[in-house]
């Protein structure tokens, strides 16, 4: 690459429409890494320029996705959501306008754009007209070459007006993408597009290229979806007598059915994956792999890696598939390689979520002993693959009361009989048991279950039932250790009275 890395300076531009989406929060990670690598500039910048869609509470959605993956910013709205940190500010769009107004008045002295006073309908009318002798869409000039009186005339009458871009017919606008390599547009096939909306606001092309011109934008990169946008761009900074930017378009986000990813392939708001229990890390790693690879076939690449190693030149032409049991499998990873302490510490605000929100059941009490998270979190560190995950993997661990089906007690080869004398004998012996640890606990078990005959997968399978309620869970005697004597006792003594309440 030729560029001088040393001034590198990128920015992720998203449009407040909504919750930050997984899509847009990619664009916002390879930005991040980029500048990252080559020890650049990242900036946020705001564009919101489309009243019509903008949503009020989304740059404080934005902000928080961002600062919860880590991906913080030089440049950009201040912490407040409303002020702007950086010598180029503000960094948010509608505090800009007069700047696009003086371009957009320049623009029209140098006779690169005008001012077209079609009304809606007329327009409508044109349209409907293209459609019906099947030709493409598009502007059909009307005011291109207003006379400069007429023009005065419309003006004096206030009537509204939009700015439109004075296209070259002739000819044909390159670039060379930095992903996609070198893309031709015939200047014949772009229309005259808006710049300036009646509303006197700019249109995303006019505002999105003097932002970067004033902030020194170095590289652009942004979805793939934007590159049919850039012969337009390319050919304002021509008019402008202004250098473009180096661009790279990143390959779209895909379902398992490659279609463009959106609701129906999972939840499409970052904020929606930090609230179901994904790690930030694992979320940042996941995204990275959206797109871009380190060498085909690392999957865990941790933050400082990716920095280290991220280059354009990985980034694939091809649709990226999002698929979200790989996302699953890749915070399994993360979670498991978290010390306990950490991992109690991220999984107990998951646990005291009511109960009909995923947490721990209604009659176990608030806040958790976190002390006791901390011990148990060891156990089920291996199959949790989501903290949400926690409270259905725990809960036998904090209820006060079991509640399970005492059959569940009777294991295959065994009856009612023997399996109450096993119990009570286990109740016995462990009742006199003075150090309450796994080891000593299992030998004290062994031991019995060969007195008594029984293997041990059943003897054992009989207690895991009734210290648990459950016939699957993490190594017995570990558990046991963790559940403490007392609860444990309670627990078998309650499991001898029911199978014996049984009919
Ligand atoms: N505002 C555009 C968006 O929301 C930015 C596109 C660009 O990066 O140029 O995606």
């Amino acid at each position: 690459m030729t560029t001088d890395m040393k001034s590198v300076r990128v920015r992720y531009a998203p449009s407040p429409t909504g919750d930050p989406h997984l899509g847009s929060v990619r664009t916002a990670l390879f930005n991040w890494l980029f500048a990252r690598r080559h020890g650049g500039t990242f900036i946020l910048r705001i564009e919101d320029t489309d009243q019509g869609r903008r949503v009020d509470t989304s740059v404080l959605a934005i902000m928080e996705g961002l600062k919860w993956l880590g991906l913080d910013w030089a440049e950009g709205p201040a912490d407040d959501g409303r002020g702007s940190k950086g010598p180029f500010g503000p960094y948010f769009q509608s505090h800009r306008l007069n700047l696009y107004h003086k371009y957009a008045d320049q623009l029209i002295q140098t006779s690169h754009a005008y001012r077209c006073f079609c009304s809606p309908a007329r327009l409508e009318a044109v349209r409907r007209a293209q459609q019906q002798a099947k030709v493409p869409p598009g502007y059909d000039r009307h005011c291109r070459d207003l006379p400069a009186s007429e023009v005065e005339q419309q003006m004096a009458a206030g009537t509204p007006h939009v700015v439109r871009f004075r296209m070259p017919q002739e000819g044909a606008t390159s670039i060379h993408d930095l992903v996609r390599g070198d893309v031709t547009w015939e200047r014949k096939l772009l229309d005259d597009f808006v710049l300036l909306k009646s509303d006197k606001f700019p249109t995303y092309h006019l505002a999105n290229i003097v932002d970067d011109h004033h902030m020194q934008i170095s590289h652009v990169m942004r979805a793939e979806e934007w590159l049919p946008s850039t012969p337009r761009h390319v050919m304002l900074y021509e008019a402008f007598g202004w250098q473009h930017p180096q661009f790279a378009h990143m390959p779209l986000i895909l379902g398992a059915d490659r279609s463009k990813m959106s609701k129906r392939h999972g939840s499409t708001s970052v904020l929606a994956y930090r609230d179901e229990g994904y790690l930030p890390d694992a979320m940042t790693n996941f995204l990275a792999l959206l797109g871009w690879s380190l060498d085909d076939k690392t999957e865990i690449i941790p933050r400082e890696e990716m920095i280290r190693h991220f280059s354009i030149e990985r980034i694939t032409k091809a649709g990226a598939i999002f698929n979200p049991e790989k996302l699953q499998w890749i915070n399994g990873m993360y979670i498991r390689a978290l010390q306990p302490a950490e991992l109690a510490e991220k999984l107990v605000p998951f646990l005291e979520k009511p109960a009909d929100e995923g947490g721990l059941p209604a009659t176990v009490k608030r806040p958790v002993n976190r002390a006791y998270v901390s011990k148990l979190v060891p156990l089920v560190q291996e199959r949790l693959r989501i903290l949400s995950e926690g409270a259905e993997l725990t809960s036998f661990f904090f209820e006060e009361q079991l509640s399970y089906d005492p059959a569940l007690l009777i294991q295959k080869g065994m009856d009612k009989a023997g399996t109450l004398n096993a119990l009570k004998l286990a109740t016995e012996q462990l009742d006199t048991q003075p150090v309450w640890g796994a080891h000593a606990l299992e030998e004290l078990m062994r031991a019995l279950a060969e007195q008594l005959n029984l293997k041990a997968g059943q003897f054992f399978g009989a207690i895991r039932v009734a210290v648990t309620g459950r016939t699957a869970t993490p190594p017995l005697f570990q558990t046991m250790e963790v559940l403490g004597k007392e609860r444990s006792m309670a627990r078998l003594r309650q499991s001898i009275d029911m199978l014996a309440a049984q009919a």
